[in-house]
């Protein structure tokens, strides 16, 4: 095992892994407060000017693509529609040599209205967010009674061309944990590709707790009642979701098993937050400040230095099943699901 950060290419660390997954959050806040992310009241939120630019989005998104073998782009935050520059944020990512693939998670919310000018701009597909389909439980959910808006955000990705449209679901035990056959039969029909995530340790308010958590095995004996699931034969590769053929296929639904399965031997992820620290995964402790360098003049080289340092400290695993397993001090929104 080499004790030193490669100091040219690719994005790898000390287990053989290789980053080329980029997420980026454009912004910690969010237009929603589900309940298992963030307090009623918000958080205390990123100041303007702690803030990356759009520039110096684009330009350390041209650094992870042109010299540390980023190929994909996922434009996350917060609610990244909120964020006023995303369509010309897209559109500069668009123009890299070489182009990386560009995706966005949302919420939804505006999302019909912006489809059109994110698809031109160069979005290649959308991850919406939706953990119900009653909009009473949506609004108990969320705290905000925008059920409305996001199916419309959803017809709006598909109609637009921002395919495959995907679906992420939480399942909250006593909440909407019997609405999993539901919300699979809205996918089916609308063509979404819909996949469940387990809740994580990772909300401001740390009540996450493993003993009422709904596990992937839950969600699949309860979908399996009603559905025929057979193991996708497709090449998993370094993709969070194990997917499953539903009656046959080729529709497929997904559980993202972070907690009960975990995936990290084969992750690809690096993340930037909306500050501009480096993460080498969900649940680092630390984290790598480009920001800093690249305001105190730091030419791109520099800045892929960093970035590979960091990344080259990244642990073997997420650890909470470790008795020592500290949660994050910054929670999901404002890292960047
Ligand atoms: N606002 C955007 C959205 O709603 O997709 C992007 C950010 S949001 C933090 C990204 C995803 O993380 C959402 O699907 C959300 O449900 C999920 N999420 C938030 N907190 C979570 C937690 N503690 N465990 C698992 N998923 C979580």
């Amino acid at each position: 095992m080499n004790a030193a950060p490669p100091i040219e290419g690719v994005l790898a660390d000390r287990y053989g892994r290789v980053a080329r997954d980029l997420r980026v959050s454009l912004t910690d806040k969010c237009n929603l407060r589900c309940t298992y992310c963030m307090p009623a009241e918000g958080l205390p939120w990123l100041a303007g000017p702690q803030l990356l630019s759009d520039d110096e989005i684009v330009r350390l998104v041209g650094v992870a693509v042109r010299q540390l073998g980023v190929t994909e782009v996922r434009f996350t935050g917060g609610e990244p529609l909120i964020r006023p520059g995303l369509v010309g944020i897209v559109a500069a990512v668009a123009a890299l040599e070489p182009r990386p693939r560009i995706s966005l998670t949302t919420n939804g919310i505006g999302l019909d209205r912006l489809a059109p000018a994110l698809r031109a701009a160069g979005l290649d597909r959308v991850n919406v967010s939706l953990d119900t389909l009653h909009p009473e439980r949506f609004t108990l959910l969320t705290r905000r009674p925008r059920l409305a808006d996001v199916l419309a955000g959803l017809a709006g990705a598909a109609a637009a061309g921002l395919t495959p449209v995907k679906i992420n679901s939480v399942l909250m035990r006593g909440v909407n944990d019997g609405e999993s056959p539901e919300l699979l039969r809205f996918a089916l029909a609308h063509g979404y590709e819909l996949r469940f995530i387990e809740q994580m340790p990772l909300d401001a308010q740390h009540g996450w707790d493993r003993a009422t958590m709904v596990t992937a095995d839950e969600i699949l004996a309860r979908l399996g009642a009603e559905f025929q699931l057979t193991p996708d034969p497709a090449e998993r590769g370094a993709a969070p979701a194990e997917t499953w053929l539903v009656d046959g296929g080729p529709a497929r639904v997904g559980v993202i098993a972070s907690v009960s399965r975990p995936f990290c031997g084969d992750c690809d992820r690096t993340r930037l937050t909306a500050d501009g620290q480096v993460r080498a995964c969900l649940f680092a402790t630390e984290e790598s400040d480009l920001r800093g360098a690249l305001r105190a003049g730091a030419d791109d080289d520099e800045l892929a230095r960093r970035w590979r340092a960091a990344m080259w400290g990244k642990r073997a695993g997420h650890g909470i099943d470790d008795p020592a397993f500290l949660q994050p001090a910054r929670p999901m929104s404002a890292i960047g699901g």
